[in-house]
């Protein structure tokens, strides 16, 4: 199997783990809110929930495109973590 140092022990580990036996650091999509880190799955749901406010502003015109404001300032956030892959975070 594949193996990968940590980049902050520098623990040898499967290059596949999502956590390091090491010290702990996770690999993700970015800090979330509960001291963990993003999956792929929760940051690629948070960039299509932009892409709708994006589109619902659109849709609706008026004062509802200030949700395309909100999905605009939000969906770089979100595509840009997936675009460039997962990182070590601790
Ligand atoms: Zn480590």
């Amino acid at each position: 199997m594949a193996m990968i140092i940590c980049p902050f022990c520098k623990t040898e580990i499967a290059a596949d783990a999502t956590v390091c036996h090491g010290c702990g650091a996770r690999k993700g999509y970015g800090p979330d809110n509960h001291g963990g880190v993003h999956s792929g799955g929760s940051i690629g749901f948070l960039a299509v929930v932009c892409a709708i406010l994006i589109f619902v502003g659109l849709s609706l015109g008026g004062s509802w495109l200030f949700f395309t404001l909100l999905g605009g300032l939000g969906l770089p956030f979100c595509l840009f973590p997936l675009l460039s892959g997962p990182k070590w975070y601790r």
